[in-house]
């Protein structure tokens, strides 16, 4: 497989979920091997099962019922952006079921989201006033230059084409706009301890994995610079969790744990992890 950056020939790096996921020696970055058609596989996977706890995702156990921790993790990126633009059109890319358009629409901006997937565009769309829509970044259509904040929290390495991606998205983005990516980092010390057991390394829906170096590389050769650099400690359910245990590490310890869990109503609980896992930047078009 070769380098998706810097064209290098890539190494096997480890063995996951029946896909293999790839290192270039060279430029650090990780890539899985999807071996089949981007666009075909996005309609077939990204369905109910993937945000409903269907096991065989290592998804989201319930994304609905885990809204006001979701949320409560999105009020942190609106933060940040509030420093750049304290009004304006923002477009969330990847928006699920709109809970970010939601509540950026109750801070005060004119927000809209697009998403491949019909479930959740499906689901969100009564909470959104119809502000979101089914599409993928090649595909919406919106007017030029039209967006003072685009918005991917945790979407860019899904993307099968995410340099191609980032300048479609370039072209919506007003000259002085900023956008606000949340991805992975394999150089964080959870990554590098944790592993294959690193939830991050989840192929085949996420496909791209970042060091802060390839990132950079990334927004560069889609013509952004990197403004502002910070990382976010996330609040999760206690089901998110043991579902990812049990889908990921296939341990029965943990799928025990889930349903008795469930059973006694406590999916909910909060957990605040602080992993130091992920990395956020605030981007603007180079000058
Ligand atoms: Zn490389």
């Amino acid at each position: 497989m070769k380098c998706y950056l810097c064209h290098g020939r890539m190494k096997p790096f480890l063995f996951k979920n029946g896909y293999q996921i790839f290192l270039c020696p060279a430029c650090g970055l990780k890539a899985t091997d999807l071996r089949e058609e981007y666009e075909s596989f996005i309609r077939k996977f990204y369905i109910k099962g993937y945000y409903t706890g269907d096991p065989k995702y290592a998804a989201y156990a319930s994304y609905h019922s885990d809204k006001w921790h979701i949320v409560r993790n999105m009020r942190k990126f609106l933060m940040h952006i509030q420093k750049y633009k304290k009004t304006g059109k923002l477009l969330d890319v990847g928006c699920a079921m709109g809970f970010m358009v939601e509540l950026a629409l109750k801070a005060g901006y004119d927000a809209y989201g697009f998403d491949p997937s019909v479930y959740a565009v499906t689901e969100g769309r009564r909470d959104t006033d119809g502000r979101i829509i089914r599409g993928t970044i090649q595909s919406v259509q919106y007017k030029p230059k039209s967006f003072d904040i685009i918005t991917l929290f945790d979407v860019v390495e899904h993307l099968g084409d995410p340099a191609r991606d980032l300048a479609k998205l370039m072209t919506l983005l007003k000259d002085d706009g900023i956008l606000v990516m949340a991805t992975g980092n394999t150089e964080s010390m959870a990554a590098r301890t944790l592993r294959r057991r690193w939830t991050f390394y989840i192929p085949p829906q996420h496909l791209f994995f970042f060091t802060r170096k390839n990132f950079t590389d990334l927004m560069v050769q889609s013509g952004l610079e990197p403004v502002e650099w910070f990382m976010i400690g996330k609040w999760l359910s206690l089901r998110y969790v043991l579902h990812l245990a049990r889908s990921t590490g296939g341990s029965a310890l943990a799928r025990r744990f889930f349903r008795l869990v469930e059973k006694v109503g406590l999916g909910w609980l909060p957990l605040y992890l602080p992993m130091r896992d992920n990395m956020v930047v605030v981007a603007q078009k180079s000058r």
